[in-house]
This record gives C-alpha cells, sequence and structure tokens, in this order.
C-alpha cells in the first residue's frame, strides 16, 4: 500500500476529495495509508494510532465514502438515520473529532453531529430529531439521548471506539457495552487505542470481527522528540530534586512556567502542592478526590498561566485536555509502563521538543526496566547537582512541617492502603512489542498549540455485559492474535 503518495489515489468519491483538498491535504500519513483501503473494504479494524497521527481521516474519510451512496438531500428525518457512530471518551475528543468530519462531508449532503455530557441536552436532542448520519458522541450523553428518545442506534452501519484505551480508563466499559446491545448485529467495527492494556485486549476481542491491524508506532517513537532524562535520587532527596528542576531548569536558568509533575497517589498529590506553593512555586493539584467543577478551574488556571505547576496523578489527568507542555515531570515511576507513555505523551507532539524528567529511586529499578523494554530503549541515569546545606535545611524545614515523607508505606505496611494510591497497581506487563517508529513527514512539523477545554464525562455505573463475540481467521490473524494476546480465540 506504500506506493499511494497523495489521497487521488484512493478510491474516494470527489466530493470528498474536493474537501480533503480543501483542507490541504496532500500526503496521506502512514495510519491512513493503512486504514483506509481497509475501512472501505468493510472488514474491522484494530488501530494502534494515537491522537496526532492523522487517525480521524484515516477512520472518517472510508467511513464517508462507505456511506455516500445512501446520501440524499430528504428533509424527513427517518431519512437521515445514525449510519456511522463514533464513540470518544471526553468532550474536547468528540468535538475535534466532529469538526474534521463536518469538514470532511461538507461537500456532501451527509449530516455530521456530535453529542457530549455538561451541556444542556435539548440543543443536541433537537439535532437528533432532525436526523444526523454521522454522529460522535461521549458515551454517558449518548445513552442519556437514548433513554429521552431522541436517538435510534438500530441502523448504525460502522461503530468506532476511539482512543478505547482512555474509555476503559474513565471507566466507560459498562456504557459501551449498553451501547453495542442497541446496534444491529451485522455492522462493521473499528477500534484505536494507542495502549493495550489487558483490558483493551479484551474489549477488542469481544467487539471486533476478524479485525485488521494498522499500526504506526508514535507511541514509542517519542524518543525522537522528547529529550527523556532519569535522575537517580533518594527517598528522601525526590522533593528537593523536584524543587531544584522547577527553579532552575525552565528558560535561562529561570523556573519552568508551565510543567506538569506526575504523581501515584492522592496523597502526595496533595501534599506535594501545598509543599511546592510553600517554597514560592503557584501549584495546584488534580486528583480523583476533586469534583470535575474543581479539576476544569484548576486546568483553567494553569492554561492562564495563573498557576504554574500542576500536580496530577493519571486518572485525574486523562479526563483532562492538556495541551501542548514544553515539560512534563514524573515525580513518581509510574507503576504501568504504558502510564509512562500517556504521561510523557503530554510533550513532545507532533514533532515539537520536549522534554521529560523522571525522579527514580533504587526501589524503581524493575518499574524503571519495564518502561525500558517497552519503549525500546535504555535510559542514562543521570545526577542532580547536590544542593547546599542551606537550601536543603530551609526546604526540608518546610516539608516538615506539611507532613512530607508520610505519604508513603509504613514500615511494616507494603501496601499503600486502597485510598491513597490512586491509578494503576503495579502490574506483571503483558504488552504487545511494538515496531520501530515510523518517521512521519506530515506530523514531523513543527506542533502550533491550539486552545482547547476537555469535559470528561461523568462515570456511569450501570454494569451491562456485551453479547458481541469475536472469533479469528484471515491472513493477518497471527500479528492480530498476537496484539491482542491470543484472546480472539473463537
Ligand atoms: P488526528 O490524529 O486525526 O487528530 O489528526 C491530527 C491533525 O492532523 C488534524 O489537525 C488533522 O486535520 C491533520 N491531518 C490529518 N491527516 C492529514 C494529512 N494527510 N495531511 C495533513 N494534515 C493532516
Amino acid at each position: 500500500m506504500s506506493e499511494i503518495l497523495d489521497f487521488s489515489k484512493f478510491p474516494l468519491d470527489s466530493h470528498i476529495q474536493a474537501a480533503i483538498a480543501e483542507m490541504g491535504y496532500v500526503t496521506p500519513t502512514p495510519i491512513q495509508v493503512q486504514a483506509i483501503p481497509v475501512v472501505l473494504a468493510g472488514q474491522d479494524v484494530m488501530g494502534a494510532a494515537q491522537t496526532g497521527t492523522g487517525k480521524t481521516a484515516g477512520y472518517g474519510l472510508p467511513a464517508l465514502q462507505r456511506i455516500l451512496p445512501k446520501a440524499n438531500t430528504s428533509m424527513s428525518p427517518a431519512r437521515h438515520p445514525v449510519r456511522v457512530l463514533i464513540l470518544a471518551p471526553t468532550r474536547e475528543l468528540a468535538v475535534q473529532v466532529n469538526e474534521s468530519l463536518v469538514k470532511y462531508a461538507s461537500k456532501t449532503p451527509l449530516r455530521v453531529g456530535v453529542v457530549y455530557g455538561g451541556v444542556d441536552i435539548k440543543p443536541q436532542a433537537d439535532m437528533l430529531r432532525r436526523g444526523v448520519e454521522v454522529l460522535t458522541a461521549t458515551p454517558g450523553r449518548l445513552l442519556d439521548h437514548h433513554e429521552g428518545g431522541s436517538v435510534n442506534l438500530s441502523q448504525v452501519e460502522i461503530v468506532i471506539l476511539d482512543e478505547a484505551d482512555r474509555m476503559l480508563d474513565m471507566g466507560f466499559l459498562p456504557d459501551i457495552s449498553r451501547i453495542l446491545n442497541l446496534l444491529p448485529k451485522k455492522r462493521q467495527n473499528l477500534m484505536f487505542s494507542a495502549t493495550f492494556s489487558p483490558e483493551v485486549k479484551k474489549l477488542a476481542g469481544n467487539f471486533l470481527r476478524n479485525p485488521v491491524l494498522v499500526e504506526v508506532a508514535r507511541e514509542n517513537a517519542t524518543a525522537d522528540t522528547v529529550e527523556q532524562i532519569v535522575y537517580q535520587v533518594h527517598d528522601s532527596e525526590k522533593t528537593d530534586v523536584l524543587i531544584d528542576i522547577l527553579k532552575g531548569d525552565g528558560e535561562n536558568g529561570g523556573p519552568i512556567k508551565q510543567v506538569i509533575v506526575f504523581v501515584n497517589a492522592k496523597i502526595t498529590c496533595r501534599r506535594l502542592a501545598s509543599t511546592l506553593s510553600r517554597v514560592g512555586i503557584s501549584a495546584d493539584a488534580i486528583h480523583g478526590d476533586k469534583s470535575q467543577e474543581e479539576r476544569m478551574a484548576a486546568l483553567e488556571a494553569f492554561k492562564k498561566g495563573e498557576v504554574e505547576v500542576l500536580v496530577a496523578t493519571d486518572v485525574a489527568a486523562r479526563g483532562l485536555d492538556i495541551a501542548e507542555l514544553p515539560v512534563v515531570i514524573n515525580y513518581d515511576v509510574p507503576f504501568g509502563a504504558e502510564d509512562y507513555v500517556h504521561r510523557i505523551g503530554r510533550t513532545g507532539r507532533a514533532g515539537a521538543k520536549g522534554k521529560a524528567v523522571m525522579l527514580a529511586t533504587g526501589g524503581d529499578s524493575r518499574l524503571v526496566t519495564a518502561i525500558e523494554e517497552l519503549t525500546k530503549q535504555k535510559f542514562k541515569p543521570a545526577e542532580r547537582r547536590p544542593l547546599s546545606r542551606e537550601e536543603r535545611r530551609s526546604r526540608y524545614e518546610t516539608q516538615r512541617r506539611d507532613g512530607f515523607g508520610e505519604d508513603r508505606p509504613r514500615r511494616g505496611r507494603k501496601e499503600w492502603r486502597d485510598d491513597d494510591r490512586e491509578g494503576r497497581r503495579p502490574v506483571d506487563l503483558d504488552l504487545p512489542k511494538m515496531p520501530a517508529p515510523v518517521y512521519d513527514p506530515i506530523f514531523d512539523a513543527p506542533y502550533e498549540p491550539t486552545e482547547t477545554t476537555a469535559t470528561a464525562e461523568t462515570e456511569r455505573n450501570q454494569s451491562v455485559q456485551t453479547t458481541v463475540r469475536g472469533q479469528t481467521q484471515g491472513k493477518k490473524k497471527g500479528r492480530v492474535a498476537a496484539l491482542l494476546g491470543g484472546l480472539l480465540r473463537k
């Protein structure tokens, strides 16, 4: 398929071609080269790709092409049922996907729309009642619409799970299962995920039928654009070293202006933010105990530059769209190697230069090795300049006042209390091996940041089992089965 060097080679309708040309796309990205023909052929797809790879057009363009023969200009809502359904974890992603699809379909009579939580439901219901063929939705809000009778999903032909890993992280599995049960059994299924936890593999196994694997290795290609530094530190020095970095590793040896500091536990999150504030660094914490409103407020303040440091747990950070950052810091080595990839994915996106710093103690060596294996690199542990005795003393004073140092399991207590820990537990890694990074001529161009805001949907608690079953056949069986950890059995 690599002979396709421009979009005109794809068998896409001239109206879609015209829209692509208007958007300035000339060369398809690697994921588009792989995915477009497969989706056009009506096959299920497992896409290993993250945002920024051009995956939206990879599934969106061929999906539009497939339903285009049914496009019409009738005023009757019945002539415009939902035929393509895209599920996205956050409002921000849903809006972004919809914006692209609106453009791709702009020269066709197809109607394209989006629904997400956290806003008035009525205008969305009106839009759905008028009819929309291509619908992007966050799961919870889609179910609300279904319960309210404003949407009928019985004519969906293609369903796409975008950022499936994030959807699972955010607890959407029950909602996804309920939605899939509302769809016709005969349909095309596409799934895109940046990472492959056992849960993601299981979902893929249940959801996809004879999927073709399409992948680009951007996730593990980060080493090209992100400078990754690991400081070998002693437990007791972590906060000192962090402060030192925050105060002196910014431009021209000044403070770092906008940075996320990732931690593993809520209690560390709270205490670290308060310690930083005490030493004159404007910091706020986002973690799972904070309401969505509080997280959004913290994020807004961070985006405006009122807060310079956001201390975050993985779970809290994942529901939010935090735009491109020059630096991210791993105060704690994450328990899952995939979390490391997620965390540092906040910087160096789309070819921009980024820096990812991690503080690792002797006890973290197993976790660090797992990250090295996943990202196919070997860290060169660096040392920080030791702080002066005076500096050290004054900083320890502050930390002691905040009760710092007590945020780790006490002697004789191996585990965190459940309540303390946020995100993953240490797990045995069972990850697919990614191929070598693919150089992407488009996305390795300098990144221009945009202002976006995300609203994670409220998690919902209904529990319904999916009844969709997967099976393996086809020529890509071996690779797909390997990716899915052998789950795709009959
Ligand atoms: P995505 O990964 O789908 O979120 O796409 C990332 C960005 O790349 C979006 O702004 C797209 O409009 C843009 N894009 C996608 N495909 C291409 C392409 N073939 N050429 C140029 N830009 C593209």
